[in-house]
């Protein structure tokens, strides 16, 4: 499969990418260096926006403003102006802590997890903010709060927390927007990396990216292993669909935890990646 890296880019800990059907453009942030990128692929260009502090998921809202989890909680951005305002504070007692991976439910809360910033295990846990700014804590004892998504029809959240390392799955009540029957969905053995980021396709599909793996797995609603996509270097982070058609899948990666000769063999770590499965994905949705 072809595997383009898109020029001009170069991210510490890229994460976090996310298309905006609304713009065209896919959103994806550098973690530690406190950035936002937003990417149009029509014009070849990069805005980048600094956040002041960590900045792991994005979430697109209606109203046309960004949900951002950033190291303090659940922020906005406002893309016209760079302006950067605080929704609500999350673990404000621990600064040992820092948001991280993240994304919105079908009623449009957006649900995103914790994890420490100093390597403690099961120090983290996960949330929900909901459109009234209030926000609610599901999950504790999680050690790196990653991937989540919904199957099409809603009735399962996948989710990783890369400690353990599993993709797990649980009945999910939209209604309630609560929890459920938590069990693994697929173990993935250590020396193939740990999973990451995630995402759920048209046909219902999950893929995730291996850190430490340089690779995408993507597994039937079953479980089964359906296909391996190889990417040219090895701290790849999350994949989403994007372009007009939904038929682009980009993957971003990261430099920070390579070594110095793994970053000269590597020269792509931290490249945004861009391929053509020849399998569509669903449109993000959208906050409240
Ligand atoms: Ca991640």
């Amino acid at each position: 499969m072809d595997v383009e890296s898109l020029p001009g880019i170069s991210a510490e800990l890229g994460e976090g990418p996310l298309w905006d059907v609304g713009r065209q453009c896919l959103w994806f942030v550098d973690i530690m260096r406190g950035l936002v990128h937003r990417f149009d692929p029509a014009a070849g260009t990069d805005r980048v926006y600094e956040i002041g502090q960590p900045v792991s998921a994005l979430a697109c809202r209606a109203r046309g403003d960004l949900v951002c989890a950033v190291r303090d909680g659940f922020a906005r951005l406002d893309p016209e102006t760079g302006a950067v305002t605080m929704i609500a504070a999350v673990e404000a007692d621990n600064p040992r802590n820092r948001m991280n991976d993240g994304c919105v439910d079908a009623r449009g809360r957006f649900w995103a997890g914790t994890m420490s910033m100093h390597h403690e295990r099961e120090a983290g846990a996960l949330y929900r903010l909901d459109p009234d700014g209030t926000v609610t804590r599901h999950l504790s004892g999680v050690t790196t709060s990653n991937g989540l998504d919904w199957s099409g029809d809603n009735r399962r959240m996948y989710y990783i927390d890369t400690g353990l390392p599993r993709i797990d799955v649980f009945d999910f009540d939209l209604e309630g927007g609560t929890l459920a029957n938590r069990r693994a969905f697929v173990t993935i053995d250590p020396v193939e990396g740990k999973p990451d980021g995630m995402i759920v396709d048209a046909e219902d599909h999950v893929w995730v990216a291996l850190w430490n793996g340089g690779c995408l797995h993507r597994y039937a609603p079953d479980g089964t292993r359906v296909s391996v996509v190889r990417l040219p270097t090895p701290l790849t982070t999350k994949p989403a669909f994007g372009g007009p058609d939904l038929l682009d899948l980009y993957v971003t990666s990261a430099s920070i935890a390579l070594s110095a000769e793994a970053r000269a063999a590597s020269p792509s770590a931290g490249a945004l990646f861009r391929l053509r499965p020849g399998i569509r994905g669903r449109a993000p949705r959208l906050a409240k």
